[in-house]
């Protein structure tokens, strides 16, 4: 079958595309390779989506909201990983572990995935102690000492999150200053539970199997400083939040990118015809869930008039 759009990615640019194509009675396969929601399914508060004011709202209920719209839509889905996309030809194919799917027209709202620390020890201690999602993993660290690595918007939100559970979070930083939204810093400011180490960056982390010293460097004074959880404990806690990386390597050699990330106009046209980007695939200066959900339904409605002209 030959789909008139095939979108790539289920996160808020790909639900929202999805809604849009279903409800201009196209036919539309929507491609995950794992759970809908992208980044927000990791997310326990959503304070600043529009309307958002729900007691208990996550971002995974409201993911789950937007597949249900997307499916009273008629939208198809497929589990799969796409490994090739075959772009150029009218008929787009996006090649996956178990299936090839075709298209007319092509959203790719594949999203970002974390940054990590980069430290040897870091893919051995990942759940056990070092940890890319507070949602998932802060009831494991309730009464013990927590770091947060980063100084962004994600960073500031998880930990005070963080603070709910641990005894104590320090937020390392590798500048004096925090990039978070002023609106976050001035709660985390407040957080009697929320301490921070300015100028530093986690060159180590280690324990007996489990997480139980960073090593801790100032860059400004080269200081290193080797932080252990309390004997008592026997444990400690990392939560890595220093950004994303776009996951464009199978895009490169055709769409154009723009510090990995790809190129396209106001209406998320890329460089190839039919082939639209949506979300935090796309280079831009706001990545939030309302902009993410922006562009994929205006690349789900330049994809009908495509179709249709
Ligand atoms: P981000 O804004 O890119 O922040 C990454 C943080 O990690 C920065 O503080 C950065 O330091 C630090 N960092 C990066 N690489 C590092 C390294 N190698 N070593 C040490 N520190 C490093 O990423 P994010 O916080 O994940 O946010 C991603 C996007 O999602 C942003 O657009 C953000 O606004 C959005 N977001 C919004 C919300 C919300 O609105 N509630 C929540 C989460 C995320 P520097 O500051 O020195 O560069």
């Amino acid at each position: 079958m030959i789909y008139d759009v095939l979108i790539l990615g289920a996160g808020p640019a790909g639900l929202a595309a999805a809604i849009y194509a279903g409800r201009n009675n196209q036919s539309v396969l929507l491609i995950e390779k794992g759970q809908d929601g992208g980044q927000i399914s990791l997310t326990a508060d959503l304070e600043n989506y529009p309307g958002q004011m729900l007691e208990g709202e996550s971002g995974m209920s409201l993911s789950m909201r937007m597949a249900q719209q997307a499916k009273n839509f008629g939208v198809k889905r497929a589990l799969d990983s796409i490994v090739e996309a075959r772009l150029s030809g009218d008929v787009k194919e996006l090649v996956g572990r178990s299936d090839t799917y075709r298209g007319r027209t092509v959203i790719i709202a594949s999203g970002a995935n974390h940054r990590p620390l980069g430290i040897p020890s870091e893919p051995k201690l990942i759940g056990h102690g070092i940890s890319y999602c507070a949602t998932c993993d802060a009831g494991f660290f309730r009464g013990l000492n927590v770091y947060v690595a980063g100084g962004g918007d994600s960073a500031i939100q998880e930990a005070i999150f963080l603070t709910r559970f641990a005894r104590k979070v320090t937020v390392v930083h590798r500048r004096d200053a925090l990039r978070a939204v002023p609106a976050l810093q001035e709660q985390a400011f407040a957080n009697e539970k929320l301490d921070f180490m300015w100028d530093s960056v986690i060159d180590d982390a280690g324990g007996d199997g489990k997480l139980q010293w960073l090593s801790v460097r100032n860059v400004k004074t080269g200081e290193t400083t080797k932080i252990e959880a309390p004997a008592e404990d026997g444990f400690m806690g990392l939560f890595v939040f220093l950004g994303i990386v776009p996951s464009t390597d199978m895009f490169a050699d055709v769409l154009t990118l723009k510090d990995g990330y790809i190129v396209t106009d106001e209406q998320m046209h890329t460089n190839l015809s039919g082939v639209f980007a949506a979300g935090d695939i796309r280079h831009k200066s706001l990545r939030q869930v309302v902009t993410a959900a922006a562009d994929g339904a205006i690349a789900a409605m330049e994809a009908y008039h495509y179709l249709n002209h």
